[in-house]
């Protein structure tokens, strides 16, 4: 099978990816390349942080490679946390810091419109393409799940009942702003492939 570098060391990430792309690639993270350094993601908007990724492990690999970067845009913050969704909560803060931060800044809020977007950069064959995907939904007013990472346990897609640590890893992965750029950046390895 070939491979494809997943610019990422987040064991999640790594995870739902290997699973989106069973059977097409073999997905190598950061570690299984022997990359330990610290990659700076200090570009201010989402598809920066996915260049910054690729095009460094690209350049210094010589590998084919893709990254992703994701951020949560929450309508009633003016679309924060955003590119600084990681960091929400303080520089080396917990997903769980980030979630309480985030009920707390919504507290009476009514309008709790929130979407998730992901870009992922790929550098194949000396060439960048992005693919982009976004999920819309609501923040909820308490935590609910226990799968998952990140704001999913506070965060409930449209559509659905669940939060998207309710829904199970394959549930999730169909619909999630990860799930479709994925499917876009399949789907386009599968045509460049022919
Ligand atoms: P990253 O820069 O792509 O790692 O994402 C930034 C932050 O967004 C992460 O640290 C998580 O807190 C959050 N995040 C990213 N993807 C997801 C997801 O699928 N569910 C919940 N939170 C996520």
């Amino acid at each position: 099978m070939k491979q494809i570098v997943f610019a990422t060391n987040n064991k999640n990430k790594l995870r739902e990816m290997r699973e989106i792309m069973d059977g097409l690639y073999e997905v190598l993270s950061l570690e299984d390349i022997g990359c330990h350094e610290e990659i700076v993601e200090d570009a201010d908007t989402i598809q920066g942080n996915a260049k910054i990724k690729a095009d460094f492990v690209t350049s210094r690999y010589r590998v084919d490679c893709f990254a992703d970067d994701t951020g949560l845009e929450v309508e009633a913050l003016g679309g924060a946390p955003g590119v600084y969704s990681a960091r929400y909560a303080g520089e080396h803060c917990s997903y769980q810091d980030n979630v309480n931060k985030m009920l707390a800044a919504m507290k009476g809020v009514t309008n709790r419109k929130a979407a998730f977007r992901t870009v992922i950069a790929l550098n194949l064959n000396g060439e960048s393409f992005f693919f982009e995907g976004r999920c819309d939904g609501h923040i909820t007013e308490t935590q609910r799940g226990t799968d998952g990472f990140g704001y999913d346990p506070i965060f409930q897609p449209d559509g659905f009942d669940q939060t998207f640590a309710e829904m199970g890893h394959e549930g999730k992965n169909a619909i999630s702003h990860r799930g479709r750029a994925t499917q876009k950046l399949i789907m386009f390895l599968k045509n460049t492939q022919k």
